[in-house]
């Protein structure tokens, strides 16, 4: 876990910032300056031309630009993708880095994971250098953000909270936060209460980081590939995959889903192929709590695109 975690309303303005950093964003000015305003941060560098899916390139252009500079930290302030540059930025230069989420979904501000393009390529990469010195957790970012990003985000955060649970690497421990966060992220979607996502997904956060992701996840790169948001195709990946391994989270999850109207996912290669790919894909499927064949996943994903596992 993140040395110093900062959680609730206010967090973000109450906290100290160090003088010369460099905030990464992936937002427009309009937006970025309301939130610099409200954390108080003064003396600062931005950059704001992180895109989603950020490429190997961008973070080697951004540590050439700031070298000699005597940057302090790196603050990342907005989605995955700020964050995931800040992590890679930190693993390369040693230099702290401060984590803001502001759509909330993966808990990647308390974990060891980030995503980072090669060759145009998503990988995802763990590394313990890739540990925040701070999180900051404040619902105060919550307002404003699409409901797709929403919907998206929290069903990463409900996934990752019970594929977490199940995976041969979880402990007493991961559980314990597993539980709490999927209990929270239900209570949040199925009762609207989406002020509680922020909470729900940084416990999801320290429970699968901590054990990790499963089947469901290994299913659903080969959607993410062929361009659906990563939230989005764990909505029927994770409830098949729940299925298979008889999850206790398998009803809970289906019907979260439904309150979120997925719908349908649809893959352009055929499923052989498609189970080549994942089948590679050992960091998932190893964990996973039953061993998976290739015709067990090439079973799963003509479950996930002929047979709506979210009716
Ligand atoms: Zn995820």
């Amino acid at each position: 876990m993140p040395r110093k975690i900062a959680y609730g309303a206010n967090a973000a303005s109450e906290f100290q910032y160090p003088e010369n950093s460099l905030v990464i964003t992936t937002t427009t000015p309009d937006i970025y300056e309301k939130w610099l305003n409200y954390m108080g941060i003064k003396k600062y560098e931005i950059y704001d031309k992180v895109t989603p899916d950020p490429a190997i390139e961008t973070i080697e252009e951004i540590k050439r630009k700031y070298e000699g500079k005597q940057i302090s930290a790196y603050i990342g302030l907005g989605g995955g993708s700020s964050m995931d540059v800040c992590k890679y930025l930190g693993k390369l230069t040693g230099i702290p880095k401060i984590l803001i989420p502001t759509t909330f979904g993966t808990g990647a501000e308390m974990t060891t994971y980030a995503v980072v393009s090669f060759d145009h390529k998503k990988k995802l990469l763990q590394d313990e250098a890739f540990l925040a010195d701070a999180a900051i957790v404040d619902p105060y970012f919550l307002p404003g953000t699409p409901f797709n990003i929403m919907r998206n985000s929290a069903c990463d955060a409900l996934a990752q909270a019970s594929e977490g649970y199940d995976s041969k690497l979880g402990n007493p421990f991961t559980k314990l936060f597993c539980k709490e966060a999927f209990d929270i992220l239900e209570n949040a979607i199925i009762n609207d209460k989406h002020d509680l996502l922020p909470y729900g997904a940084m416990l999801s956060g320290i429970g699968f980081g901590n054990s990790s992701t499963t089947l469901g996840h290994a299913l659903s790169y080969v959607f993410s590939n062929e361009g659906v948001p990563h939230g989005y195709s764990l909505s029927s990946c994770t409830t098949v995959a729940h299925k298979f391994n008889k999850s206790v989270y398998y009803e809970r999850f289906k019907k979260t889903c439904q309150k979120l109207k997925f719908e349908q996912l649809t893959l352009k290669q055929s499923l052989d192929e498609a189970a080549d790919v994942i089948m590679p894909d050992r960091g998932h499927l190893d964990n996973n709590p039953i061993e998976v064949t290739k015709q067990d996943i090439v079973n799963c994903l003509d479950e996930i695109v002929n047979k709506n596992p979210l009716q």
